[in-house]
C-alpha cells in the first residue's frame, strides 16, 4: 500500500485521514493548527513538522484545505519535494481555474494530479461515505480510486482536469436554488391554509419532487432526520452553501454562462449570512423567507 500525505486536518481532512489509517494505510500529516495535528496524532496518523516532510515521504498526497488560494500554494511549495511518480489527489471545494492551475503545476513537475472534490459533509467523512467527484487523466484516476474508496462509497470520474469540480458547483447550484425554492413553496402553503405534511405529501410524490424536499425538507415533521428537525444545526452551514454558489458564479461569469436562478440564490444566501446566520444549516433560508414574508 503507498505512503500516503495528509495536508489540511481540519472538520474534513482529520476524519477522512483517520479512515484511511482505520484500512490499514501509513499516513503521514500536517495541519497549520497545533489542536488539529494532536487531534490527528491520536487517530494513529504520524504529523510531519512541516507540508515537504509529508511530501518526501508520501507516493500519494491528499489536500484538504479551505480555498484556491492554499491549494495552489501548499501544491506550489511541496511539488518540489515530491517523490518520483508521486500522486497529488485535492479534495478541497475550490474555484476551477485554480483547480486547473494546479493540475497544471503538477504536470509541470511530472506529478500525476486529481481534483477530488467531495459531497456527504462532516457525517460523510466520520462513516467514510462520502461521493468523490474526481478531474484528471484516466490514469490517475485509476491510480487514486481506491484510496477514495477507503474514505468514500461513491468515486465517480467526471472527466479531465478541473471537471471534479465543476461537477460539485453544479450540483451545489442545484441544491441551493431548490432548497430556497421548497422554502418558498412551504411559506406560500403556509399562508395559504396547507399543512406542512400534505404539501410534503403531495409534492414528494409529484412533480416538485428533489432531493431537499424528500431528503433534507425545511420543516421540521415530515422528514424526521432533516436538520429543521434540531432546530437547523448543521449539517451544511449556509456559509459553505454561499461559498460554493459564490464559486459557480464566478464559474459562469468566466464562460459567459447566464445562471440568473442560481445567481439569486448566491445573493440570497449571502443576505442570510449577513443577517448572521453562516453558521445556521442552509435549510434554515426557510425562516428567512418566512420573515421576509411577514415584512411584507
Ligand atoms: P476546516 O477549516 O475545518 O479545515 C481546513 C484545514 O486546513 C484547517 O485545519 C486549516 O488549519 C488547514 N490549513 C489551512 N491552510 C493550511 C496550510 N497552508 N497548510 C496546512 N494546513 C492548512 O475546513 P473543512 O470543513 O475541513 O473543509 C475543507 C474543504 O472541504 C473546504 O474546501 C470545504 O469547502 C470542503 N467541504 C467541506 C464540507 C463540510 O461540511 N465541512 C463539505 C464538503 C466540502
Amino acid at each position: 500500500m503507498p505512503n500516503i500525505g495528509f495536508i489540511g486536518l481540519g472538520n474534513m481532512g482529520a476524519p477522512m485521514a483517520a479512515n484511511l489509517v482505520k484500512s490499514g494505510d501509513s499516513v503521514v500529516g500536517f495541519d497549520l493548527v497545533a489542536a488539529a495535528r494532536q487531534e490527528s496524532a491520536q487517530s494513529g496518523i504520524e504529523i510531519a513538522p512541516n507540508p515537504k516532510a509529508c511530501a518526501e515521504k508520501a507516493d500519494v498526497i491528499v489536500t484538504m484545505l479551505p480555498a484556491g488560494e492554499h491549494v495552489r500554494s501548499v501544491w506550489s511549495e511541496i511539488l518540489p519535494s515530491a517523490k518520483r511518480g508521486a500522486l497529488f489527489i485535492d479534495c478541497s471545494t475550490i474555484d476551477v481555474t485554480s483547480a486547473r492551475a494546479a493540475h497544471a503545476l503538477a504536470a509541470q513537475r511530472g506529478v500525476a494530479a486529481l481534483d477530488a472534490p467531495v459531497s456527504g459533509g462532516v457525517a460523510g467523512a466520520k462513516a467514510a461515505t462520502l461521493t468523490f467527484m474526481v478531474g484528471g487523466s484516466a490514469e490517475a484516476f485509476a491510480r487514486g480510486k481506491p484510496i477514495l474508496e477507503r474514505m468514500g462509497k461513491r468515486v465517480v470520474h467526471c472527466g479531465d482536469a478541473g471537471n471534479g469540480q465543476a461537477a460539485k458547483i453544479c450540483n451545489n447550484m442545484i441544491l441551493g436554488a431548490s432548497m430556497i425554492v421548497v422554502s418558498e413553496a412551504f411559506v406560500l402553503g403556509e399562508k395559504l391554509g396547507l399543512s406542512h405534511q400534505a404539501l410534503f405529501d403531495v409534492a414528494s410524490a409529484s412533480s416538485g419532487q428533489c432531493w431537499s424536499l424528500t431528503s433534507y425538507c425545511p420543516v421540521p415533521g415530515p422528514v424526521p432526520a432533516s436538520p429543521a428537525n434540531s432546530g437547523y444545526k448543521p449539517g451544511f452551514a449556509a456559509a459553505l452553501m454561499l461559498k460554493d454558489l459564490k464559486l459557480a458564479r464566478e464559474a459562469a461569469d468566466a464562460v459567459h454562462v447566464k445562471t440568473a436562478i442560481g445567481a439569486h440564490a448566491a445573493e440570497i444566501y449571502e443576505r442570510f449570512a449577513q443577517a448572521g446566520h453562516s453558521g445556521t444549516d442552509f435549510s434554515g433560508i426557510i425562516n428567512f423567507v418566512r420573515e421576509a414574508s411577514k415584512q411584507r
